[in-house]
């Protein structure tokens, strides 16, 4: 049998290794560098704001495991809470006290969950969403916005997001025709396509599934009024409004995005931050909809490691660590970076848009502004690409996409943020002449 110890210990030889046995030689696409060139790096321990690779270089993470370190990497207590609770045992597959705490500790800061089930991952709990929001609706369309990303559900797979859109695949291959047809992609921020939608399809939407700021085609904000007009066109037209938070729950804030915008949504998914590191997600939201989930109601959803009561400790550690003072603290941090990436662009006369919201923040090389799938896409991503590794070469690891969000965490400081926007000074000078 192989040992680790027996591969290479360069990231250009595990490589090499792993192209053999795993396609693109990663276990999830946008690892894979494919849109920026080079070579993934294969990490060996990442501790707060930073990373180490096995070619034994250190990086200021901005990536952050795409979203659920909000306390950065191998937080003490979170670690503390891993190793207690797994000492008592990895799994049972029967409840447990910790499940019921987090349960409770997710509907005290998000009250629109009034109950929720936990699943293993993102893809699931937006999967499940669905199923019961067609059953409780008995309708069969559901509409969701270009660029936004649900995981890899079927229905959800058109005109998404993140590794689909970096691949060149937002529509993918292998998704049954009849499943593509009963999914309506729209323009996000858009409200007159949905309010057309809702016309045309009247009585048969049976939900609306948005991401509340999106963060799967680089971040974009939802337009004033945008989040709000869901709202009420759903509730005019009979659907229900599911809010995707697997990337802003409890990173835009205390009550995530739900609590930002002070919107409650019918339907709620999380993931990431909730299980603080491990996989963790869940779903959620009216008890009258929760209430038709097996085995109180007919709609059928299980899993064997859901709840799991690690995961369950480090989620539950993970939102307690999270205080409200520390968002404003965070946000003022990913302002800074935000105005210093500005200033040097600028300088270096270099056309750059930078959307932030609390602690997401995406750059496009363009005028912009940027609001939707069209105007993401018709930045420069050639550029982004040799920006991309211009920042690798200083020690800044960014998403190797555009259509990726910059993840801050509470462990990044003040001078993580000059280091990255001074080597960004540098990046956008020596690209200033690249091709594209
Ligand atoms: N929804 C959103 C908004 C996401 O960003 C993601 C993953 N990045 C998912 C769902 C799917 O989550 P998972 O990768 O855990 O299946």
């Amino acid at each position: 049998m192989p040992s680790t110890q027996d591969l290479p210990h360069t990231s250009d030889g595990l490589f090499e290794r792993a192209l053999d046995i795993l396609p693109a030689g990663v276990s999830s696409p946008v690892r894979a560098f494919g849109a920026v060139g080079g070579r993934p790096l294969f990490i060996t321990s990442g501790s707060g704001s930073r990373l180490v690779d096995v070619d034994g270089r250190e990086y200021i993470d901005l990536v952050m495991s795409w979203g659920p370190l909000l306390h950065g990497h191998a937080h003490p207590q979170i670690v503390g809470a891993i190793e207690e609770s797994s000492r008592r045992g990895t799994t049972f597959g029967a409840p447990t006290a910790v499940e019921v705490e987090l349960a409770l500790t997710i509907r005290a800061l998000m009250p629109s969950l009034e109950m929720l089930r936990f699943t293993s991952s993102g893809t699931e709990a937006t999967m499940s969403a669905l199923r019961l929001a067609r059953a409780f609706t008995g309708r069969r369309i559901i509409a969701k916005f270009d660029g936004c990303y649900h995981g890899h559900v079927d229905a959800l797979l058109v005109k998404a997001g993140s590794g689909a859109l970096t691949h060149g695949s937002p529509t993918s291959s292998g998704v049954p025709q009849e499943v593509a047809e009963a999914t309506r992609s729209l323009r996000y921020n858009d409200l007159r396509q949905v309010e057309e939608l809702m016309r045309a399809e009247a009585g048969g939407v049976a939900a609306i599934i948005v991401e509340p700021v999106a963060g799967n085609m680089g971040t974009v904000p939802p337009a004033p009024g945008f989040l709000q007009g869901l709202r009420r066109l759903t509730r005019e037209h009979g659907a229900l409004l599911i809010f995707d938070e697997v990337i802003t729950g409890f990173r835009l804030g205390p009550g995530g995005a739900q609590g930002r915008y002070g919107i409650r949504p019918d339907m709620t998914c999380l993931g990431k931050i909730i299980g603080g590191g491990l996989p963790a997600a869940a779903f959620g939201g009216r008890r009258d909809i929760m209430q038709l989930l097996s085995p109180l109601g007919p709609v059928y959803q299980a899993g064997t490691l859901s709840g799991n009561p690690v995961a369950m400790a480090a989620g539950a550690a993970s939102l307690r660590l999270a205080g409200g003072a520390r968002y404003a603290q965070l946000e003022q941090l990913a302002t800074a970076l935000q105005g210093g990436l500005l200033d040097e662009a600028s300088a270096a006369g270099v056309e750059l848009t930078v959307n932030r919201e609390g602690s997401m923040l995406s750059v496009f090389f363009g005028a912009g502004p940027v609001t939707d799938l069209d105007s993401a896409q018709a930045c420069d991503t050639v550029r982004y690409a040799a920006f991309f590794r211009a920042m690798l070469e200083s020690g800044i690891y960014l998403p190797p996409s555009q259509f990726e969000t910059w993840m801050l965490s509470f462990a990044h400081t003040s001078a993580d943020v000059e280091a990255v926007v001074s080597a960004a000074g540098a990046a956008f000078r020596s690209t200033a002449k690249a091709p594209g």
